[in-house]
């Protein structure tokens, strides 16, 4: 091994060196781990994940309810649900914890007289009561800690990665539920972490409490619940919504 250095070909000689270190070090096949074996999941394009609970597939709102119960006031067409403004929010049928959501949104192409919070104001509110902003923040400005990937007046974004209005978005979250003990203690604060058009904006940013539009957020004890979207009397669509449990 010594004498391959002759030609000063690093082509034939970093193979050469590379296995006389290995085999210094003793067997390479002590340190592979072949369990467990990660399930197969499918991944089309364009498509949920085949492990993943779809929520909404651009067909019906079968998945959710009305915020206040009931059939949900949103209208479906083109693929796409949209708020009904005034109609109230809505949310899933089903409960989450940790999990993994892929949302995609669209605020409205109708900008005219709407500005700042006013401008395609809708939210994502994860456990139904931490909310992921959902804003027009395309040359809009407002408050950071408000606007388009903000943990509404929590957490700022770490950049604003908005799309013009009437441009679809997508949200990719991770979310990891805050843990409560027997009494009711906080064990674990909330954290979450979130690509916006594929562009990190929060990076597993710890949640200080639910959210509040006034005053400081705070925590009280409960479970897995629906995730929710807010209908800020603003029409705001989403489509191609799933999620994954973790
Ligand atoms: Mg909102």
């Amino acid at each position: 091994m010594k004498s391959i250095v002759i030609t000063g070909c690093l082509i034939a000689v970093i193979p050469a060196l590379a296995l006389a270190q290995a085999e210094s070090k003793g067997d390479p096949a002590k340190t592979e781990v072949w369990k467990p074996v990660p399930a197969a999941v499918a991944t089309p394009q364009n498509a949920a994940p085949s492990d993943a609970v779809v929520l909404f597939d651009g067909k019906d709102l079968s998945a959710w309810d009305g915020e206040e119960g009931g059939k949900p006031a949103w209208t479906v067409a083109d693929g796409a649900a949209t708020v009904v403004p005034g109609g109230k929010g809505i949310k899933t049928k089903r409960s989450f914890c940790d999990i993994q959501l892929h949302i995609e949104w669209r605020s409205p192409t109708e900008t005219k007289g709407f500005e700042g919070q006013d401008r395609g104001n809708s939210g994502i509110f994860l456990q139904n009561l931490y909310e992921l902003q959902v804003l027009d923040s395309y040359n809009s400005p407002t408050y950071s800690n408000g606007q388009a990937g903000s943990i509404y007046k929590q957490a700022i974004p770490l950049v604003n990665a908005s799309r013009p209005p009437g441009v679809w978005q997508t949200y990719d979250v991770i979310w990891k539920a805050p843990r409560f003990s027997k009494g009711g203690g906080l064990e674990a604060p909330a954290r979450i972490t979130v690509l916006h058009n594929g562009v990190l904006v929060q990076d597993d940013t710890v949640l200080s409490g639910k959210t509040e539009y006034i005053g400081a957020p705070s925590y009280a004890p409960h479970g897995c619940a629906p995730i929710a979207l807010q209908d800020h009397h603003s029409k705001v669509s989403y489509r191609n919504i799933w999620v994954r449990e973790l």
